[in-house]
């Protein structure tokens, strides 16, 4: 626990009685609600039909960037529980723009604070994406495939290969729930195959839940900073500046040589210049 500091403010977590609720309908409040307990804040779940707000899946597009989305739902959550801070996640999958070839997840957490005023965001990375899919006839092996995405810790999604909307099953968990579907789909196809792929809903998909709990750590580390200018929480990195010199050849590395840290409320900005040398290991000059 850190001291009363000279400010009287007292010690102890920042939303430490707080009630921030969360607006979910796929099991998002096992992720997030542990990741932000250190900072004192209980997580309640608010009944909002996030699907009314964009699908993951895409029959419902999403209007604006994910952090716009992940507000709307928190506000939603907000309204429905009434209380004075919100939470959301929001996902998306598609090509890295450093690396067009592979695909990566993207998850935001994000926490709309009405007290403060502050709206703060984190995101999260992976390459680790679960997206998968194959075409196949009823008998087929699919066992190869259900290996390879870790089902049903996965679980899968069944449609139609000629792209007909009826006939498609959500949510597989079992094999003979899978061997019903893939019967239903190819059924229902001009072409007689069935489509079969890794249904990447935040409840189904393992590899998801790990990015969106990464994320919502990280929101919970930005909440436990305050801004230096207005002294709000929610303080942090919006960017680093690569280039901190390798400690065996000198020359400009990719680590960060500086970060800009950020206030979302004020937007008071200040560059921190980071100390020491690069991993030369990870040096693409002298150990490429
Ligand atoms: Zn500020
Ligand atoms: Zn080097």
């Amino acid at each position: 626990m850190t001291p009363p500091g000279r400010s009287g403010r007292p010690p102890g977590p920042r939303y430490q009685g707080r009630i921030a609720a969360l607006a979910t309908r796929h099991g998002k409040e096992s992720l997030i609600a542990p990741a932000l307990a250190p900072c004192g804040l209980r997580v309640v779940v608010a009944d909002v039909d996030t699907d009314a707000f964009g699908t993951f899946t895409g029959e419902i597009p999403r209007r604006g960037d994910p952090v716009q989305v992940a507000e709307r739902k928190a506000r939603a959550a907000m309204a429905a529980a009434g209380t004075d801070a919100g939470l959301a996640s929001e996902g998306s999958f598609g090509p890295h723009p450093a690396a067009p070839f592979l695909t990566a997840d993207l998850e935001f957490v994000v926490l709309v604070d009405d007290r403060h005023g502050i709206t703060v965001a984190e995101q999260a990375l992976s390459f680790d994406t679960a997206a998968a899919a194959v075409t196949l006839r009823p008998g087929e092996d699919v066992g190869r495939f259900c290996a390879q995405v870790g089902f049903p810790g996965q679980a899968l999604i069944c449609r139609p290969g000629d792209g007909t909307r009826d006939h498609i099953t959500k949510a597989i968990t079992t094999p003979g729930a899978l061997r019903t579907a893939v019967d239903l789909a190819a059924r229902g196809s001009r072409d007689g195959t069935a489509i079969v792929e890794t249904d990447l809903r935040a409840h189904l998909c393992p590899t998801r839940r790990a990015v969106i709990s990464q994320a919502a750590r990280r929101l919970a580390e930005r909440l436990g900073r305050t801004c230096p200018a207005c002294a709000r929480p929610g303080y942090g990195a919006s960017r680093h500046e690569p280039g901190l010199p390798c400690g065996q050849c000198g020359l400009p590395s990719q680590a960060p040589a500086a970060t800009i840290t950020w206030c979302s409320a004020c937007g008071f900005q200040q560059r921190e210049t980071a100390t020491g040398a690069a991993d030369p290991a990870g040096c693409e000059f002298c150990n490429p």
